[in-house]
């Protein structure tokens, strides 16, 4: 099958066209179909895989027909962001990388994507979440520090993406993420739908999976 064939919405649909993807990857043949219809999902994938596209497509698609465009467009003005999705990743350069496929995928359809990430200073990176960000990709450490300055909320956030998620308790990122996946358990309970995805599947990552995913699907690419 072809991209041509899933209805991911029309905007989308155009800029994947753009981006000259014609034909789904493996993880994003099995994972876009899991997640557009609402399923938790432990994947095992490698870099190159093109995950990234696979975790984003269903999130912007979803995104793009549940809000309406006019209020997605307004300015909000305040300082506290609230995304419906986050994505989580170890690296600063990985989330930049995330950021731009994103920003490119989501190009016209009025969903908006921002970033924070460490080694950089937050305020540059706070002035870019002031219009409003739908997408959050962030690194553990960042985001854990600007929830405690009370200028991250998680209590709106319906999609949680963990990628890499093996690289991120290698580098001891795993009481955090256990902080901000708590962050979101809190009441009112929503119906959070969480993505896994790592290159290996030691006992942290089942772990983890046992902790934060509801009857999910297993998937090897
Ligand atoms: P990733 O594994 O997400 O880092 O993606 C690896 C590379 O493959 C990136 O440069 C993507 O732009 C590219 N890519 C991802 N999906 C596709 C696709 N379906 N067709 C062609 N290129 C793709």
């Amino acid at each position: 099958s072809t991209f041509a064939e899933i209805d991911l919405g029309e905007a989308l649909n155009r800029n994947i066209h753009r981006c000259r993807y014609v034909n789904p990857t493996p993880v994003q043949r099995y994972a876009i179909p899991i997640s557009l219809a609402g399923r938790d999902l432990m994947a095992c994938a490698q870099t190159g895989s093109g995950k990234t596209a696979a975790f984003c497509f269903p999130i912007i698609s979803e995104i793009m027909r549940s809000s309406p465009p006019l209020k997605n467009g307004r300015y909000q003005g305040g300082r506290l962001t609230c995304p419906q999705a986050l994505i989580l990743s170890p690296t600063r350069e990985l989330s930049c990388q995330i950021h731009d496929e994103a920003k490119k995928f989501s190009y016209q359809t009025g969903v908006r994507i921002g970033v924070v990430y460490g080694g950089a200073p937050a305020f540059l990176q706070l002035r870019n979440l002031e219009k409003g960000v739908d997408i959050l990709v962030a690194t553990p450490g960042r985001l854990m520090d600007l929830i405690e300055r009370a200028r991250i909320s998680l209590q709106k956030v319906n999609y949680l993406v963990l990628d890499e998620a093996d690289r991120m308790l290698d580098m001891g990122f795993e009481p955090q993420i256990r902080k901000i996946v708590e962050q979101m358990d809190m009441p009112p309970p929503g119906t959070r739908q969480t993505m896994l995805f790592s290159a290996t599947f030691p006992h942290g990552i089942q772990r983890l999976a046992s902790d934060f995913l509801k009857n999910y699907i297993f998937l090897t690419v």
